[in-house]
């Protein structure tokens, strides 16, 4: 047979190098050849899904005989023993307030994953058993945007160590099926989980805008297609299997080809009964038919103080599952849906708490943007609260902090690391005018670098003597170098002399090939020669070595 190049086993090391058999395509590089030239033929009517990431695969990508083997069972992999209260105190270091919703989750979650583990320490213990009842506690969580509804679910996952999949409803409902198949969420979570289809089966599915998928009086139009995606997450929610392969994704066929080439045959579904499900929504709408029903006042969703935050959310809170299916929800999808929690809108106070204290805030990550080039950025609270107004007034919860942040360094995140001042200090008078402050950095940065210069001009002029001495050539730094020299020291933490020695090693030899072209001993050293020592020597070089060339 033509093909069984690829499976011969190693030629002796006598072979002709030609004759050698070639190393195995791996799936990857035979699908994407494939795609490549299936794309090229039919013009891109084609459609591939989930190019990124690893495919999912039932053993290890190592083809060596022994992963040859099927996948061991190894479904008491996923151990999984927090409590709820160890959940919510990993929440608290990155999410700022809703505390409501940390509890509902961190309990919901371990409700769920405890449950699935006695199922299955049930099953194993009494194969011929009845199975135990149990009902998933999927959550559906309403807020508007940007208040760490994402961020509360990835925290668990990563805490857990489960997959996790983040999807929008609306992907399915406007797409419908071509290549947004919701099965593909699922066998996302196998390739987050890096093939591992027990893990993936413990993954956490995230889909926001669910509120998309309703079709109350304000979304016609939606009907036909958002019922249909609420039925087709229904099954996922219950409990269904989902092929491994998708039956339209060229490169999910492609890999089965190859897997079962390679003699490859372990599972190949992926069973949902213990993947949690938790979809959000800003639920728009919502409390005007909870208002209807209870009798009471709400004044909507808006990002505002502690005084104001109450009436819309108290009402979502006591949102009933007839509210949702008035909503435009279908009754057995809302039912699957059990676990309702809201989240809060955040005011300013809370945007600052987010800067000021939670551990993944962005100005820690400022900070260290900052760090890279030696700079210590200092943030100062009135700067913090500034921006906090600021973003607050967008109404897309801390999303509006990069917004307002981006605004207002992007000038200082450019010219900072070439000005060589060592710190920066971000106040409120620099976010209220960052122009102004840019423009006095640079003046700063003038005298600055000059007093740092005249600082370590004796010691500069010192290497200078002794570079003569060993050498037998001049360096003739300009001001500008010396300053350069000594400020670049400074900021990496080395003295003058080891400085000079790091940045000027090649010189004695590429000088001594400059000298021997032009008879050339004494050099002028710019700042350029410290800024980019080893281009601007062999610039200097091939300069020496045309003819009727000047240097010096
Ligand atoms: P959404 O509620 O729309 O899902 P996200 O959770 O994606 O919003 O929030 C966007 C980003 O804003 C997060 O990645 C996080 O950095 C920040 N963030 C949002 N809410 C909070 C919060 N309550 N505490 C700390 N950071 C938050």
């Amino acid at each position: 047979m033509s093909d069984t190049t690829s499976e011969t086993p190693a030629s002796p090391s006598d072979q002709p190098e030609e004759d050698k058999p070639k190393k195995p395509a791996t799936a990857e590089e035979v699908s994407r050849k494939l795609e490549d030239f299936i794309k090229n033929t039919l013009g891109g009517q084609v459609l591939f899904t989930r190019i990124d990431g690893p495919m999912p695969r039932k053993v290890t990508d190592d083809d060596s005989p022994s992963s040859e083997s099927p996948a061991p069972d190894n479904s008491a992999a996923f151990e999984f023993r927090f409590k709820p209260a160890e959940i919510k105190a990993h929440l608290d270091r990155y999410v700022i307030r809703q505390d409501e919703a940390k509890k509902v989750l961190a309990t919901a979650v371990c409700d769920h994953y405890h449950h699935a583990r006695m199922l299955r320490e049930h099953r194993q213990q009494n194969p011929d058993a009845a199975p135990l009842e149990f009902s998933k506690q999927n959550v559906i969580i309403a807020g508007p945007t940007g208040v760490g509804k994402t961020y509360l679910v990835k925290h668990i996952a990563d805490l857990i160590g489960v997959p996790f999949v983040k999807a929008d409803a609306t992907k399915f409902s406007e797409t419908g099926y071509v290549g947004a198949d919701v099965d593909d969420m699922v066998r996302d979570l196998v390739s987050k989980a890096d093939g591992d289809i027990e893990l993936a089966e413990h993954g956490i599915i995230y889909l926001d805008e669910i509120d998309k998928l309703s079709s109350g009086p304000e979304r016609l139009g939606r009907d036909v297609s958002g019922r249909g995606v609420q039925t087709a997450l229904l099954k996922l929610m219950e409990e269904t299997e989902v092929p491994l392969y998708a039956q339209n994704d060229i490169r999910s066929q492609m890999q089965m080809m190859f897997d079962t080439r390679k003699g490859r045959t372990g599972r190949e579904v992926i069973n949902t009964r213990n993947i949690l499900f938790i979809v959000s929504g800003a639920f728009s709408g919502l409390e005007k038919l909870i208002e209807k029903r209870t009798n009471r006042k709400a004044i909507g969703f808006v990002s505002a103080t502690d005084a104001e935050r109450t009436p819309a959310d108290h009402l979502l809170r006591d949102a009933i599952t007839k509210d949702f299916i008035d909503y435009g929800f279908e009754a057995e999808f809302i039912g699957r849906l059990p676990v309702r929690v809201v989240c809060d809108p955040l005011s300013a106070d809370d945007l600052f708490d987010i800067m000021k204290t939670s551990e993944g805030s962005l100005i820690r990550q400022y900070e260290r943007e900052f760090a890279a080039y030696g700079i210590k950025a200092v943030f100062h609270d009135d700067a913090l609260r500034e921006i906090a107004a600021r973003a607050a007034e967008e109404k897309t919860g801390a999303r509006g902090l990069v917004t307002a942040w981006e605004k207002v360094l992007r000038e200082f995140k450019f010219e900072m690391p070439s000005l060589g001042l060592p710190e920066l200090q971000i106040d409120a008078a620099l976010v209220k005018s960052p122009q102004t402050a840019l423009e006095h950095c640079r003046q700063e940065a003038l005298t600055f670098v000059n007093q740092l210069g005249a600082a370590h001009a004796d010691e500069i002029a010192a290497y200078s003597d002794e570079f003569l001495r060993q050498h037998g050539f001049r360096l003739d730094f300009e001001p500008a170098a010396i300053a350069a020299i000594a400020s670049r020291a400074q900021r990496e933490g080395r003295s003058i002399p080891a400085m000079c020695s790091l940045l000027f090693k090649d010189y004695p030899f590429g000088l001594k090939l400059v000298s021997r072209s032009t008879g050339v001993t004494e050099f002028r050293i710019p700042a350029e020669a410290v800024d980019h020592p080893d281009p601007w020597l062999s610039e200097l070089v091939v300069q020496a070595c045309r003819p009727g060339s000047h240097i010096g």
